[in-house]
Order: C-alpha cells, then structure tokens, then sequence
C-alpha cells in the first residue's frame, strides 16, 4: 500500500434505497427513485390565516418540500383555501398536508374547499375514535381522499398508539409460554397498526401509490427497531422521523442518529425532524437539521457546506470562527438567489482552518479554503482553489479579503454567461 499517495475523496453511493411504491404529493414524488425529501410542520394555529401563511412561506423558503399544518378545528379547516390561495399569490407552491386528529373525518365532509386545497391527509389511527367508530371514522377519512384524488399517511405515533390493539397484543404475549419483553411488544403494537390500516385503507379503494406510512416513537433504538421491521414487511412508502426529539442539541443528535442508521439502510423516503424550538425560535431550524443530515450523509446536496476546524491551542485569536460564521451566514442568506442565479453552487465546499497543521491540506481539499495562521505562525494566509495555492492574504483584511474570494469564485465557477443569463431573464 502506498501511504504516499493521496487520498481520493470518499464518495457515497446515491443511497440504496428499499424499493418502495412512489406516491405523488401534490406535485412532489416521494418514495421509489426519487431522493429523499424534506418536510416540516407549522406550529401556528391554521385559523390565523395571515401568521401561517408567513410561517408556510418560511419553511418553504428554507427549503422544505412540503409542509404539513394543524386541521383541528371548524375555524381551521375553513382557513385552509385561504392559506392556499395567498400562498399561490406569493408563487408559494409547497404543497399542504393536513393534520387530522378525531373529527378529521366530520372536517373533511364539512369543509369540501379544505379538502380540495389540501394535498395529503394525515390520518392517525390511534386517534380515528373508539371500539366500533374506529374503523368506520378511518374509512370515511379514506373515501374522502379517495373522491378528491388524494394521498394520506397513515402516521402512527406510540404516544396515541391503538390500545384496543397493544391491549390484545399484550394479552396474547401473556399467554405465551415464554412472554417476550413489553417493549417487543409495544413495538409490534406500533407496526401492526400502520400495516392493519394500510390495508383497511386498500379494502376501502386507496390505491397503494396513495399510502405513506410512519411509526414514530421517541427513543433511537425503538425508532431504528420499529421502521426496519416495517420496512421489512412493506413496500409502502416510508416517512421516517422520531416524535417528540426534544429542545437544542438533544433534538437534533437523537434525530441525526435514529435517521441516519435507517437512511444509511436505505430506510425512509420522506424526513422530517420533530425539534422543539426554543421560545421565540426560528421554526425553519428542522428544516436546516433535515437538509444537513442529508447533505452530511451525501444523499443530496442543497447548500454550500462549510469546513472549519473546532480550534485548539495553536490558535487564540477567533478569526477563524469570525470567518467561517460570516462564511455560512453569507451562504444560508444567499442560497434562494444563489439557486437560481449559479446552477450546482449546492455541491461547493469551503475550508477555513485556524493553523498550518491541517489547514493548507483540508483547504486543498475543498473547491477554496484559507488557513489562517495560528499563534506565532507568520501572519499571512495561503488561500486555494481547485487544489491550487492562489493567493497568500496578509494585513488586517484576510476576512474581508477571501470572502470577495469566495464571492468571485462561485461567479466565475457557477455564474451562467452574460448572454444565458440574458435568455433566461427574458424568459
Ligand atoms: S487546524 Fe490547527 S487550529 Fe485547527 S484544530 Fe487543527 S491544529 Fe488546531
């Protein structure tokens, strides 16, 4: 083996995915070949019709392919085609999934306008209603996205979970010779439930290219236990994501290590990260979560990512984290123009390093770097592009200094011609 020889980059395959039925969300594809997409949910009340359209706006804007709102009530559902119609106003044209807990069937029927404008039904089969009603309330929530041409998911979560059903499990397992642990269990209560309901929702006339399935739970090893065996026992397409993650930090590893064992498995075709955002909080943060656990994962790409290293002894100064923050924020604010103005910017990387010891390294490595200088280094900074040193920056400008770089890079790399760009703005 040659230890000289440079180190190719690791390329991850584009994702083996479990073959799974493709269902087309409002003009979005999820599940089959399509790559994996990233949704989110408001937490504004859908009657405010002016605070949700702002918020639907945001997640969008950030990047979600599909946004699902509360339908909880009459004031709601009457909101619904409202919201949909200002947000098509705007040239928003995320497609809309509702939410429906126990009167989902009533609101529907009631409220035909909110059925057309909605794009899926979320239904919960734990929380349909009681012993005879069950079914029956299902099945009607069934036969109205069956006669308006819509998709559900079918979404369970083990907060809500059948007890009727986990009550017959748990009976049955107690019967056994050798019971298995509750925990088994409730896991099989959770993926019965939605494989029960699917094919309620079959017998009823949904076509199976109309069914998304998810089983949430909040605990990693449930989560990862749970959708391998129902993807096990099903071709449905998949939505993945862990209830109830959790606030900061704690929501986002739980969520990034439960998704990223199944995604890595090829295990879901749809996420969405459940984070509890701070008060005040910017609900776009799942949105960003979701799309860097893809892009991390090298699934998709969908923005510039951002190298730095975290810093140690051989660096005082905080230049470097000054830069490589500026660096990022430049790029979040940028990207809806970006986008559109440099096609492919999405797949750049940029390296900024606080010393000598990996920096000119990890910098040739991504499309531009720069390595700062370290404590007692000489004050000057080698920048590279394309592998190649450019440019050593020196002075009390190096910041201001590579980030026109960066700037003039992506314009030159990923800017359209003059006359291109003409066309498309005539277009
Ligand atoms: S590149 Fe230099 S400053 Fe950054 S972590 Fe490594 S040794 Fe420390």
């Amino acid at each position: 083996m040659n230890l000289q020889a440079p180190l190719e980059p690791v390329l991850v395959d584009p994702l083996p995915r479990r073959g799974t039925v493709a269902v087309d969300v409002g003009g979005v594809l999820v599940g089959g070949a399509a790559p994996v997409v990233v949704q989110s949910m408001t937490n504004t009340d859908t009657a405010d019709v002016d605070g949700t359209v702002r918020q639907v706006a945001d997640l969008a804007r950030a990047g979600s392919e599909i946004v699902r709102i509360t339908v909880d009530r009459d004031e709601a559902a009457a909101a619904v085609p409202r919201i949909r119609e200002r947000l098509d106003r705007l040239g928003v044209t995320v497609p809309l999934v509702g939410d429906f807990h126990y009167i989902g069937h009533k609101l529907l029927a009631d409220h035909p306008a909110c059925a057309a404008a909605l794009a899926k039904y979320r239904i919960n089969p734990g929380n349909v209603g009681f012993k005879d009603k069950k079914d029956r309330q299902f099945v009607e929530i069934v036969e109205m996205a069956i006669r308006h041409d819509k998709p559900v998911r079918i979404g369970v979560n083990w907060g809500s979970l059948d007890q009727e059903l986990l009550t017959r499990l748990m009976d049955a397992n107690s019967a056994l010779a050798s019971p298995l642990p509750a925990r088994d269990v409730m896991r099989e209560a959770i993926v019965q439930s939605a494989l029960h309901s699917a094919a309620l929702a079959e017998e009823t006339g949904l076509a199976r290219e109309r069914i998304i399935l998810s089983a949430k739970v909040s605990n990693v090893q449930d989560l990862i236990a749970v959708y391998r065996d129902l993807s096990r026992r099903t071709d449905h397409c998949i939505h993945l994501g862990l209830t109830e993650a959790g606030m900061g930090s704690k929501g986002i590893v739980a969520s990034a290590a439960a998704m990223g064992i199944l995604l890595q498995e090829g295990i879901g075709d749809t996420i969405r990260v459940s984070l509890t955002p701070e008060p005040g909080g910017d609900r776009t943060r799942e949105v960003q979560v979701a799309q860097e656990i893809l892009q991390t994962m090298g699934f998709r790409q969908f923005i510039p990512i951002v190298a730095a290293c975290p810093g140690c002894g051989r660096t005082t100064s905080t230049l470097f984290q000054q830069l490589a923050e500026t660096i990022q924020t430049d790029i979040r604010t940028n990207m809806p123009l970006w986008r559109e103005r440099y096609p492919g910017v999405e797949a750049m990387t940029v390296a900024v390093m606080g010393c000598i010891v990996n920096g000119p390294g990890e910098s040739k490595h991504a499309d531009i770097g720069i390595s700062l200088p370290g404590t007692a280094e000489v004050p000057s900074a080698p920048v590279y592009m394309d592998g190649v040193k450019v440019a050593t920056l020196r002075g009390a400008r190096i910041a201001e200094d590579f980030h026109e770089m960066v700037r003039q890079y992506i314009d030159r790399r990923f800017g359209r011609p003059a006359a291109l760009a003409g066309t498309a703005a005539a277009e």
